[in-house]
């Protein structure tokens, strides 16, 4: 599936409704570089998931938790981390992944560990303000979208 945005408030809209739909257990790998719109589209998940808008990068905290009654949400910042070392040294592992919701931006650095069920997302900028994004879900989300 394939949306196009044309502002950074179309791109929390669509994340909104993405994030209605994720359960426990899901977890999304981005792809898109510097400024593509990785925790744009995590603070529309958030807000979907009812825990709130208060989304910032994870860059130098490489990992922010967002807890909700019900979920929380992992947001992970993978931009410095090389080596499986480095990934355990975060916690990675030590993460309940079954119960909650992980969303990782940079998770090119990290793409032989991640589940095989991982949704991703490639976000591409085609213009100042215009977004393409990817979502790979095997058609999960699909239906909602119509
Ligand atoms: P990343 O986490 O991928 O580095 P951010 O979400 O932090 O990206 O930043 C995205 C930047 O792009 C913001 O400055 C935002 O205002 C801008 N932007 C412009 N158009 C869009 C759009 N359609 N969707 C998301 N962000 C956009
Ligand atoms: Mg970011």
């Amino acid at each position: 599936m394939t949306i196009t945005t044309h502002s950074p408030q179309e791109t929390v809209d669509a994340a909104v409704k993405l994030g209605k739909l994720l359960k426990a257990g899901d977890m999304i790998a981005f792809r898109g570089g510097l400024g593509a719109g990785k925790t744009t589209f995590t603070r529309g998940l958030a807000i979907g998931l009812g825990l709130g808008d208060n989304v910032s990068s994870p860059t130098f905290a490489l990992v922010n938790e967002y807890r909700g009654d019900e979920i929380n949400l992992y947001h992970f910042d993978m931009y410095r981390i090389e080596t499986e070392d480095d990934l355990e040294s975060t916690g990675f592992y030590d993460y309940d992944f079954e119960d909650n919701v992980a969303v990782i931006e940079w998770s090119e650095n990290i793409s032989a560990f991640l589940p095989k069920d991982t949704i991703y997302i490639t976000i591409n900028s085609v213009g100042e303000n215009d977004r393409e994004i990817i979502i790979e879900d095997g058609d999960r989300f699909a239906a909602a979208w119509d």
